[in-house]
């Protein structure tokens, strides 16, 4: 068990969870389309569902790009001059401190 294990195993739990809501998220938009079949209730509580899932989602990514560096404690992607998505960054902007290292 490293040193960052736990840290990391969080981060790979907002990640997965933000990976299946940008998988979730055109299904929701699609079933507008269904919607449109059944009473107007139901196709508000759709687009109820849309926004919901687009706040989620807003928030989740907004929390992923805040994410600091377990060595260094500052923010993981992004540097004052440039902002890199936390998902696609290898490592540290500011230490160099690997993804998913131990140590
Ligand atoms: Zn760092």
């Amino acid at each position: 068990m490293g040193l960052y294990s736990e840290a990391w195993f969080e981060y790979k739990q907002l990640r997965n969870q933000l990976l299946l809501a940008y998988l979730g998220f055109p299904v929701t938009f699609a079933l507008k389309w269904v919607w449109r079949f059944f009473p107007d209730w139901v196709a508000f509580a759709g687009y109820i569902l849309f926004l919901v899932w687009a706040l989620v989602l807003f928030g989740m990514e907004v929390r992923l790009r805040g994410l600091t560096c377990f060595h260094c404690g500052k923010k993981f992607a992004s540097q004052w001059w440039y902002q890199r998505s936390t998902l696609l960054a290898p490592e540290c902007a500011h230490c160099g401190l690997k993804k998913y290292a131990e140590h």
